[in-house]
């Protein structure tokens, strides 16, 4: 009879699970943290690739291609996803995480040096859409909170037998994100005021939120190579401004930091904002959250 039942249940088809892919790794963690205990998101971007201008491989392909769900940032952080995403299979669903409703959005920062002082952009919002928007928008916290209801809502259309586990891990994982939020925010108020640079004007969400913001970005959001005049223009300004620190990035040499700071006494470290040194986990996002303030602190307070 036991064995009987150990029969029956083993003969029960497992359910189908759904395919879901996701871009970067920060995406991947909030999904994988709404989907824990039902299965686990595939990664297009791997990490340590440059978002920005990744050529994608064909087991990357095959596995969009495939895809029941497919959560990304959207075509302004990726212009080379756009394509791939509007030929998902007919019963696919993109869901691009900038163009949800009551995202905070930034608009891009022009030039090299961002000027400071006169910091109010609140007359922006309502103005503003995903097309102009800085694309960088999973590193301010409360729109990762926001990310994992929308993550929850679409993985509960395609999977609706799990919808009771992807709302409860969807809320544990809020709840969480508040708590580290309200940390990183008493941690950075040590260096708060303290110049530094960025490799690239990719962390405006994260500063902005956290009001600790860069007096500048040696290459502009899109991550392209800065000209001769742009690194000029940072080289002039950055011995009286004095500079703590220059960011570079764990994907990215450290050529150009080297350029801007040459001579100088300022020290250097990275900001990791795709998590390509943090262990591809459901915990990526959070652990990516509070090792870039860790960063923080670290170099600015020297
Ligand atoms: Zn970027």
């Amino acid at each position: 009879m036991r064995f009987l039942i150990a029969l029956l249940i083993c003969a029960v088809p497992a359910r189908a699970e759904i395919r879901v892919v996701t871009d970067i790794a920060p995406v991947y963690a909030l999904v994988a943290t709404v989907m824990e205990g039902a299965g686990s998101p595939e990664l297009i971007v791997p990490q340590g690739a440059s978002v920005h201008h990744h050529a994608m491989r064909p087991s990357e392909a095959r596995a969009l291609a495939q895809a029941d769900v497919m959560f990304w940032i959207g075509p302004g952080l990726a212009p080379w996803l756009e394509k791939p995403v509007s030929t998902l299979g007919a019963d696919a669903v993109g869901v691009p995480l900038i163009e949800a409703e009551g995202v905070h959005l930034l608009p891009f920062r022009e030039g090299a040096l961002f000027g400071g002082g006169d910091h109010d952009h609140s007359h922006d919002h309502g103005h503003e859409d995903e097309e102009a928007s800085d694309p960088h928008v999973w590193l301010d916290p409360d729109n990762g909170v926001l990310f994992l209801q929308v993550i929850a809502d679409a993985l509960a259309k395609a999977d609706p037998e799990n919808a009771d586990l992807f709302a409860r891990n969807a809320k544990q994982g809020q709840e969480r994100l508040r708590k580290i939020d309200a940390e990183i925010d008493e941690k950075l108020g040590q260096v708060r005021g303290v110049p530094f640079i960025v490799l690239h004007d990719g962390f405006h969400y994260f500063e902005d939120h956290f009001a600790i913001e860069a007096i500048g970005a040696i290459s502009g959001s899109d991550a392209q190579t800065p000209g001769a005049a742009r690194l000029a223009e940072l080289r002039a300004a950055v011995p009286d401004s004095r500079l703590a620190c220059a960011f570079g990035e764990p994907q990215s040499g450290d050529k150009l930091i080297q350029t801007v700071t040459e001579g100088l006494d300022v020290r250097t470290d990275t900001l990791d904002s795709l998590g390509a040194k943090i262990p591809l986990t459901p915990a990526l996002y959070e652990v990516l959250l509070i090792s870039m303030a860790d960063s923080m602190v670290r170099c600015l307070k020297g």
